[in-house]
């Protein structure tokens, strides 16, 4: 019975920040880390390239695809994805599960395959999740945002454009959502959720 199992096992709640490609999840993320920074966002790992002024150990875990593979293997992932056909990308659990056991908000930043997966995974690891995702005002918006940021080529652009359209609509899925029409007021939303989520006071 539900009610006996929920009194044996530890909550462990977690927050899915999740939103097609470009759509500023990572700035949105940022800012409510430097408002609130008692939250615990988890370090994924990635065989992507390093861009200019990330830190390995504090943007991502900067790994080859054999280490990768070995992980995954070895079962150290909650979820894993390849985003954009190109690289891969995974959260690792332990670290997860501690903050969580020990009652810290938790968020994880990952794409749509990610969320789903889990979605898939959450009884089984008694995790109660709370889904949130980050829409864009409009799809030009984003085109515009991805243009901007200068960190693709006119090809790879043009991948994550129409990987996002189709990201677009999956908003359905999710508990919540947030137009990300300006940095500081989608981060506040965010904040709202989790306060509310964890009991906490604003
Ligand atoms: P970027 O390479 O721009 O940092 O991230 C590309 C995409 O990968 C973003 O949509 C981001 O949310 C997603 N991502 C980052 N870490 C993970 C992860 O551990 N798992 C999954 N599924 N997606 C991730």
């Amino acid at each position: 019975n539900d009610n006996a199992d929920q009194s044996t096992k530890p909550t462990r709640r977690l927050i899915v920040f999740s939103g097609p490609t470009a759509v500023g999840k990572g700035t949105v993320e940022h800012k409510l880390l430097h408002d609130h920074p008692g939250i615990w966002v988890s370090i994924s790992a990635t065989t992507r390239d390093k861009r200019p002024g990330e830190v390995d150990g504090v943007d991502y875990h900067f790994v080859t695809t054999d280490k990768f593979e070995q992980m995954e293997r070895n079962g150290e992932f909650l979820e894993t994805a390849v985003v954009h056909g190109m690289a891969h990308y995974g959260t690792p659990i332990q670290p997860l599960l501690d903050h969580m056991n020990a009652g810290i908000p938790t968020l994880v930043e990952i794409d749509l395959q990610g969320a789903r997966r889990v979605k898939q995974r959450a009884k089984e690891l008694g995790l109660d999740v709370m889904y949130v995702f980050l829409a864009p005002p409009t799809f030009d918006d984003l085109a515009k945002r991805l243009e901007s940021r200068g960190t693709e080529n006119a090809e790879q652009r043009e991948k994550r454009l129409e990987t996002a359209r189709v990201e677009i609509a999956a908003e359905s899925e999710f508990d919540r959502v947030i137009v990300n029409d300006e940095v500081d007021r989608a981060a506040n939303e965010l904040w709202g959720v989790i306060a509310q989520e964890y009991g906490l006071e604003d």
